[in-house]
């Protein structure tokens, strides 16, 4: 969505590039870049002196936490690929990250394991999980962050963009991506609520 005449609610400088659906605010795309890289690094800092591994994923998300990344000691984070594409050997190459080959499920409660997920890409995993009742996916780890699932694709496509990194092409929405689609039309931060309610969940269980 586009307004000429909006100026960024953030720097009240800039003109804003983007209207966030569940806030009301328009952005500019370098104030938008900042919320991003202030959320993961907020995310990341509390548990620095930890292992982190990132879970490789052929998506946008996965070239922007990497280049987030970028600026944390190299020491503490790994990469795991499931699989070797063109896009993974480029960011290893290009960002230097160590590969880790052995099981992440088996060194999950040691380290930090982090999955690059758009909002829709985790809102819709965990529906997806719950559907097929696959609980233990959702609630057996508590090493699990998810630091740019605040961020819809088209936030994470407007950072690549910013600093010149490749954008990946979204996969075909599933059913459960679908379904959030629809419901948002009336409710635009359903995502957002499905997620922190999961979260709550979480919560209850492990107290
Ligand atoms: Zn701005």
């Amino acid at each position: 969505m586009f307004n000429k005449s909006s100026i960024c609610a953030v720097c009240k400088k800039r003109k804003a590039f983007l209207y966030l659906r569940a806030s009301g605010e328009w952005i500019c795309s370098r104030c938008l870049c900042r919320r991003i890289e202030k959320r993961v690094v907020k995310i990341l800092k509390k548990k620095i002196k930890e292992r982190f591994i990132v879970l490789g994923l052929s998506n946008t998300g996965t070239v922007v936490l990497s280049h987030i990344l970028a600026r944390f000691p190299k020491e503490n984070f790994s990469i795991y690929t499931p699989y070797d594409d063109v896009l993974l050997k480029w960011i290893k190459r290009r960002y230097k990250l160590r590969e880790v080959y052995s099981n992440i499920y088996e060194v999950q409660n040691r380290v930090w394991l982090i999955i690059p997920f758009s909002l829709e890409e985790l809102s819709a995993f965990f529906l997806k999980s719950i559907m097929k009742l696959y609980y233990p996916v959702i609630f057996a780890s508590k090493h699990i962050i998810f630091p740019l699932s605040s961020f819809d694709n088209q936030q994470l496509e407007i950072y690549a963009v910013y600093h010149k990194l490749p954008i990946i092409p979204r996969s075909e929405r599933d059913l459960y991506d679908k379904l959030f689609h629809e419901i948002e039309e009336k409710t635009p931060t359903i995502r957002h609520q499905f997620i922190s309610f999961i979260d709550s969940l979480k919560r209850l269980i492990s107290d």
